[in-house]
């Protein structure tokens, strides 16, 4: 499985609609301070669930709808796609390619979708349980994450370690049994 495409559109600096086609191996973003390289990243988080705008850089949620620059309007949506080879059926559904799309609105309403289809945040975050590929997951290492990582308290260690195991779906669904 591999992150095949990436789409971003109205999310914090990108006004107008970018594409990115990844290939498997390894793909650089480079270029000047300020330029957008991180907001890439903070894409990615957020289309996988990210819910605090503090980790994403801001302070209220629709700080990553585009503001506006001195040539463009501010935009009213941001949406965030990602699509995902699954050849293997890493993930769990049936299908060769999946997609994930977020979008905010500025009237506070957002969306989530799977393949096109509507869906909640407990399906994204389940979608990608134990693959390492979600919002917390060890596939986005950050700047201090390691540090982070080296002094976490062993409770926090223990998860990280379960996620890189693949076992956190069987407590998850446990706590979801005993919720019914
Ligand atoms: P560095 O090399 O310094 O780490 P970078 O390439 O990672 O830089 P980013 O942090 O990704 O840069 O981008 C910062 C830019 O994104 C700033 O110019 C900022 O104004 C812009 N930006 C962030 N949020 C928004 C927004 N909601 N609307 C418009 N522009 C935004
Ligand atoms: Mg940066």
């Amino acid at each position: 499985m591999h992150l095949k495409q990436l789409e971003i559109q109205g999310f914090k600096s990108f006004a107008e609609k970018v594409t990115l086609e990844l290939t498997k191996g390894i793909t650089a973003v480079v270029g000047p301070n300020g330029s957008g390289k991180s907001n890439v990243v903070d894409a990615i988080r957020w289309v996988l669930g990210e819910q605090s705008a503090k980790s994403l850089r801001g302070i209220k949620m629709d700080d990553i709808i585009f503001a506006g620059s001195t040539t463009k309007k501010a935009i009213g949506m941001a949406e965030v796609s990602l699509t995902f080879t699954n050849v293997e059926g890493t993930l769990p559904l049936d299908f060769n390619e999946i997609n994930i799309t977020r979008r905010l609105f500025r009237s506070g309403e957002s969306e989530y979708l799977i393949n096109k289809a509507s869906c909640r945040l407990k399906d994204i975050y389940e979608l990608f349980m134990d693959t390492g590929i979600g919002k917390e997951g060890f596939s986005i290492i950050g700047q201090g994450k390691i540090d982070e990582v080296l002094s976490l308290k062993p409770e926090d260690r223990r998860n990280l370690i379960e996620e890189s195991a693949g076992i956190v779906k069987y407590r998850y669904r446990k706590t979801e049994a005993q919720k019914k």
